[in-house]
């Protein structure tokens, strides 16, 4: 190769590549050609061991491909009805009936005949999933025979032919929605026998759901419902599996089944009187409310009122007054810092609050008019300018309006903190003078202080605390009530839920009332309303359960205004037919009449349930609703 960088020949003829098989699997070239070839079925049909697994082999991995055609191959399909033939009328003789062969090793010969009779019907299977060849296999006078010779001779509990029937049932379903049977058929060649015991008795999941697949798809032609009687096992059997929630495919099948039977107006008669209907109806409605669940989404409104409230424990905002201490050591100081000292304790930056120049100028008046003597009062613009020296954040500005504000930003009052005043003394109803104490034992040593100066007037002693009217009879007494008036030491706890505010029961903002018992009680701080709504459409197997309970209802309540009859129930009703024993429909009126008088009673029964589903479409809502209501009405 390197030599191409310095010398290119004169006459480079292109190397044509070199025809090289493919041999990769799958690749081989003549039997994925279109044009027509019979060597395949020839593999097929040649008797030869290693041509049929070869030519079996490769069919099996072509079929899973869509574009498979089994038109493509001339003769392929009667060569794929060879061994499955021989199987379905002789191979299944050689199981033993005792089962020795699952211990012992059965002939090799009918081993590889096996193989080639599942291979074959499990390339038909995979077939018959395109149009184009289940059409072909409909069509093609071996495959009914084929299935009634299977359904009739193969035994469903046989391990050996449990796969056998399984893909049986799947190409069954292919004809099944053309196939009309003729109800003179012998129940032997009549393929809704075998299918309807394979439902009701196999022990296999998926035969079961194959089955039911295939009934469905036979009974759900009209002219087939002359033999909806004879399938009750299965409509039994459906019942049965309907409960199995978890298992949706078994669960589908199973609803399809009910659906079917009760279709037929005859046989929606007669459900009214199966004594699970009941069962059937409840287990409906759970099925739907179970699913419901999952398309939910919560909505929550809140719909809380204006409300008035005030806070619980006003005591905290209480604005800071100087202490005597304070005041003292401020008044030492000269002009401007006896201004600035005054500040850092009367006011704290706060970057919301604001307060009116004039307020914080009457405060400053107020505290040193009466030492002007000893020191002249700064001018009101210059206390405004000293805010800003000592709290730099605070600003005075002018807010436009009809009156002009004159403010200062960023500043507050400074308030007690509920620490400090907890442990004030209210002695002489608050006017008690002493500032607040740092504890319950050091208020409880001044309140004695208090308590020995107490004179008993008429011989009572008067609790002088706060608002307290308490007298007592000795000064041991008084003194044991003074000590309740101590808080404890920690602050009481509030719960996570208590809301820091009270509420109100009116504007006034005085709760405080004589007669607390009999005020109006206030409106609950939050009020919301909670509920689930709908978002999600039902899957399909609960708009069919909600489809079998509509019909169910329908016809349970069909005759509304139909006459009672004279029964246990209404003996001497007024205005009840009498009954002609001669008349030939009367049993079937007199079951009517029991079907539909069993199906309202089982309907009353689910009504709680009823009343809990909702769907988000409106027009299935309604027969919701619409049942909801005939129930109701009935009861
Ligand atoms: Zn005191
Ligand atoms: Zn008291």
């Amino acid at each position: 190769m390197a030599a191409n960088y310095y010398y290119r020949p004169a006459a480079a003829v292109p190397v044509p590549p070199r025809q090289i098989a493919n041999v990769r699997d799958d690749y081989e070239r003549w039997y994925t050609e279109t044009s027509p070839n019979n060597r395949m079925s020839l593999s097929l049909r040649s008797r030869i061991h290693s041509e049929i697994s070869w030519a079996l082999e490769r069919l099996c991995r072509l079929a899973y491909n869509e574009q498979f055609a089994l038109s493509a191959y001339p003769g392929l399909i009667d060569g794929l009805f060879e061994w499955p033939e021989w199987y379905v009328t002789q191979g299944y003789k050689q199981i033993q009936p005792t089962g020795a062969d699952l211990l012992f090793a059965p002939p090799r010969e009918f081993v590889s005949q096996h193989r080639y009779a599942l291979e074959s019907l499990f390339i038909m299977r995979n077939a018959a999933l395109n149009e184009q060849n289940s059409r072909e296999l409909a069509g093609h006078s071996h495959t009914l025979p084929l299935i009634c010779k299977a359904l009739e001779n193969l035994n469903y509990e046989k391990d050996q032919n449990q796969e056998v029937l399984l893909h049986i049932i799947d190409i069954f379903q292919v004809l099944a929605p053309n196939l009309v049977i003729n109800a003179s058929v012998p129940d032997s060649s009549n393929p809704i026998v075998p299918l309807k015991h394979i439902v009701a008795l196999s022990k296999n999941r998926s035969l079961i759901i194959s089955a039911f697949t295939a009934l469905n798809s036979v009974l759900s032609n009209p002219s087939n419902a002359s033999h909806l009687s004879r399938a009750t096992d299965s409509l039994d059997a459906a019942i049965r599996y309907m409960p199995l929630f978890v298992d949706k495919p078994l669960l589908e099948v199973s609803l399809e089944h009910i659906y079917i039977h009760i279709a037929h107006p005859a046989a929606a008669r007669a459900f009214l009187l199966n004594p699970k209907l009941r069962s059937v109806l409840k287990v409906l409605c759970t099925l739907v409310l179970t699913e419901q669940q999952n398309l939910e989404e919560k909505v929550t409104i809140d719909i809380t009122g204006r409300m008035h409230s005030v806070s619980a424990t006003n005591l905290a905002s209480r604005d800071y007054e100087l202490t005597k201490e304070e005041l003292d050591t401020i008044l030492e100081k000269a002009e401007p810092q006896r201004c600035y000292d005054w500040m850092r304790q009367m006011l704290v930056p706060k970057p919301e609050g604001e307060m009116t120049q004039v307020d914080i100028w009457t405060m400053y008046k107020d505290t040193f008019t009466p030492y002007q003597e000893k020191q002249p009062l700064l001018g009101a613009s210059e206390v405004i300018k000293n805010i800003a020296m000592v709290y730099p954040t605070a600003q005075a500005m002018v807010l436009p309006g009809q009156v002009q504000r004159f403010v200062v930003r960023g500043i507050d009052r400074r308030k007690n903190t509920s620490e400090n005043d907890r442990f004030k003394c209210q002695w002489d109803a608050n006017a008690c003078s002493a500032a607040p104490l740092a504890s319950p034992s050091e208020l409880a040593e001044h309140l004695f202080e208090h308590l020995s100066n107490v004179q008993p007037s008429a011989n009572k002693y008067h609790c002088a605390w706060a608002t307290c009217s308490q007298t007592a009879d000795s000064p041991q007494r008084l003194r044991s009530h003074a000590l309740t008036h101590i808080p404890s030491s920690q602050p009481p706890q509030r719960h996570p839920s208590q809301s820091e505010t009270i509420t109100l029961s009116g504007t006034d903002p005085y709760y405080a009332v004589n007669t607390p018992t009999a005020r109006a009680i206030p409106p609950p701080p939050k009020t919301t309303i909670v509920y689930e709504k709908p978002t999600l459409d039902p899957p399909s197997y609960c708009l069919t359960a909600l489809l079998i309970t509509r019909i169910l209802f329908r016809v349970a309540f069909a005759d509304v205004e139909a006459a009672p009859k004279a029964d246990d129930d209404h003996f001497g009703f007024p205005g009840v037919v009498e009954e002609d024993p001669d008349a030939p429909d009367h049993e079937v009126q007199e079951t009517d009449v029991e079907g539909s008088r069993k199906g309202r009673k089982a309907f009353a029964n689910i009504r709680n349930m009823l009343e809990n589903i909702r769907i988000r479409d409106d027009a299935l809502m309604n027969w919701v609703g619409e049942m909801l209501d005939a129930v109701s009405a009935d009861i």
